[in-house]
């Protein structure tokens, strides 16, 4: 049995003695294992349209252990992305975290959509700095983990479950959200004890990105230091998740400490 669906390569690896193993997160069949045979060899011709930050349109057989790749034809190549160093940092460091998040075989088109939509604005934003794209790349990280359900809580305080009002506020990674004052204030145990303080106008940009589509993002006008405290927090949210250090997340340090 063949199917005929997009997808976006996440990983590749070396497989068997002229072979290539992806991971490739599809529209129609979610994050699937498939493997290319004869991808090492020269005269390959699909091995040329196997390529990261792209859109493929593939044709998949099914195999005892992996799809097979039986078609790969490329939609759209992304170019400026692959011509930018920082571009393929960041994406690199987007399709890890797909990968890590996800699992095989659960499908999920609007993850598929994000990933295309992040892409999109990679390719057609220039002449910003490294902050605009890092700032977008953790916008993409806090939009796939509401994808996966693990939404923030950001209108109600997680202990006392009142009302966020707009003074003294915390964010609290492990408790998945803010925290007002006075909860804040008898703080008893570890987990309470990694309460952050976020500014109000934190809390707005987070939600403003939570609900938006992503193209309307890049309308958002934010300082650098409320786009610093808004990546901060999302860091913190995505550590308190992930259960694995990431290969990409040195480099990304890296570039953004020297290009930053
Ligand atoms: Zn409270």
């Amino acid at each position: 049995m063949t199917r005929q669906t997009k997808g976006i390569i996440l990983q590749k690896r070396d497989f068997r003695e002229n072979d290539r193993l992806f991971v490739i997160y599809t529209e129609d069949l979610g994050k699937i294992e498939a493997v290319c045979r004869g991808a090492r060899k020269i005269k390959s011709k699909m091995a040329g349209h196997l390529d990261y930050f792209s859109v493929i349109n593939f044709m998949f057989a099914s195999g005892r252990n992996y799809f097979q790749i039986a078609g790969a034809e490329t939609e759209n190549n992304f170019l400026k992305i692959k011509k930018d160093l920082v571009k393929v940092v960041l994406c690199s460091y987007c399709a890890e975290i797909v990968d890590i998040f996800t699992r095989t075989g659960q499908s999920d088109k609007k993850t598929f959509a994000l990933i295309k939509e992040l892409f999109t604005i990679f390719e057609e934003t220039d002449k910003k700095n490294v902050l605009f794209f890092y700032g977008i790349t953790k916008f993409f990280i806090l939009k796939l983990l509401i994808v996966l359900g693990f939404s923030p809580e950001l209108f109600y305080c997680v202990k006392c479950k009142n009302k966020i009002k707009p003074n003294k506020n915390f964010f609290n990674p492990i408790l998945g959200g803010l925290v007002c004052e006075d909860c804040h204030k008898v703080r008893r145990n570890e987990q309470e004890m990694r309460d952050i303080q976020i500014s109000t106008s934190a809390i707005k940009i987070l939600r403003f990105v939570a609900k938006s589509d992503f193209q309307k993002l890049l309308i958002l006008k934010i300082s650098k230091p409320q786009i610093i405290e808004v990546i901060k927090i999302i860091n913190t949210f995505l550590s308190a998740h992930k259960d694995r250090e990431l290969r990409s997340e040195a480099w990304v340090r890296k570039m953004v400490r020297v290009c930053g």
